[in-house]
């Protein structure tokens, strides 16, 4: 008989869990349902714990300080004591940069198994885990004897668990770590810029820049500068995730960064070569929206392109809606209602 844990940790604020965490939340409870198993949530977090009132399942947690930074030895610990408290034959766990981090070790310390990237659990009789190869284009279909199975969940794949309001508060209980002894001292988080975080994988929408942003425009004129304060500008003020075409982040390659653009990288880049975000919506502006771009557009819900060329990818199947139109002209026209919605 399996028994399922979900493993969940605290935000950055310590009081909450994160968006992740939730969703893998409702992945278990969806799963056990299926299976009509045992369930248990284990929590990882510094102190007492803002958690969704309804739970249908058991909760135990780790708390104290040395939990409210991430750090290996003190998550890994964590996740091991909640493990062994539950004794799961199925673990899951979001695949946050914390959990991600530790989880093999977890998985070996416990003498189980693990797989990454998970996008969905299927199967009644057994349990069907998937996960994509070959950047995103064989869908791989994972069974597993071995027990304890960890599954790290990908992010974005499923609704994050929403509490009925009116339900008591559920009870937990407290799990006591070992700690072993601690050499990494956590000082305190650098972050870059606002303006450097361009991206936001909770993002509603995915802005892709390409490389149209930096040619010879129809006056004869290079405006790549104007078009950094454009992109910038509609990023600020919509909040969205900033995506590029390989040809825009492959300008300015070896100089430590792209000249044309400062604040794109290559994790910017999205397609075959580059990531395949998920978002309801994308905008492509400036980009031609060829295969090898859009291939990474996979999980792009609703799709809209801006392109002076009529002809282009996106007008062949690639996007629902296509403007045929200059781009600085139209983002300066959407930054502009933008700005006047926010004064309002
Ligand atoms: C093996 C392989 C892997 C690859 N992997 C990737 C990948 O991961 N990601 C990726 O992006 N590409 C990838 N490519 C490259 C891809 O095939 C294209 O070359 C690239 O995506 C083109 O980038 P672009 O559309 O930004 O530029 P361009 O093809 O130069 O298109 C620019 C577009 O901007 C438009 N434009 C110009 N000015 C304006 C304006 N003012 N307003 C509106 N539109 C304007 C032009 O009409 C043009 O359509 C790969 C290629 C290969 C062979």
């Amino acid at each position: 008989m399996e028994s399922v844990l979900i493993l969940t940790h605290a935000d950055e604020t310590g009081a909450a869990l994160t968006k992740p965490s939730l969703e893998a939340i409702s992945a278990g409870l969806e799963l056990s349902t299926r299976l009509g198993v045992s369930i248990a949530i284990g929590v990882v977090a510094p102190g007492p714990i803002a958690l969704p009132k309804s739970l249908p399942c058991a909760v135990v947690a780790v708390s104290g300080e040395a939990f409210a930074q991430p750090r290996y030895a003190t998550d890994a610990a964590a996740c091991e004591a909640l493990c062994r408290a539950q004794k799961p034959s199925i673990v899951l766990a979001p695949a946050s940069s914390r959990f991600t981090r530790v989880m093999a070790g977890v998985a070996h310390r416990l003498g189980g198994v693990i797989d990454t990237h998970i996008t969905a659990i299927r199967g009644h009789a057994g349990i069907e885990a998937s996960r994509w190869l070959y950047r995103q284009r064989i869908e791989a279909v994972i069974t597993r004897d071995a027990r304890p199975w960890f599954l790290l969940l990908d992010a974005g794949t499923h609704a994050a668990f929403t509490a009925d309001p009116s339900a008591p508060a559920v009870t937990i209980e407290k799990i006591h770590v070992d700690l072993p002894a601690l050499r990494t001292t956590v000082t305190g988080i650098e972050t870059p810029k606002q303006d450097a975080l361009t991206i936001r994988p909770d993002a509603k929408l995915l802005f892709v820049a390409g490389a149209g942003w930096t040619k010879k425009q129809p006056d004869g004129q290079v405006r790549a500068q104007e078009a950094g304060e454009l992109i910038l500008g509609f990023l600020r003020a919509s909040g969205a995730s900033l995506g590029s075409s390989k040809s825009l982040v492959d300008q300015g390659e070896g100089q430590g960064g792209n000249s044309v653009l400062p604040f794109l990288t290559h994790m910017n880049q999205v397609g075959q070569t580059g990531a395949t975000p998920r978002h309801p919506k994308g905008l492509a502006a400036c980009c031609h929206g060829e295969e090898p771009h859009v291939i990474g557009w996979r999980f792009i819900a609703e799709r809209r392109a801006i392109s002076l060329d009529p002809n282009c990818g996106w007008t062949r199947g690639k996007a629902d809606v296509v403007y045929i139109a200059d781009a600085f002209r139209v983002m300066a026209k959407v930054n502009e209602l933008l700005a006047a919605r926010s004064q309002s």
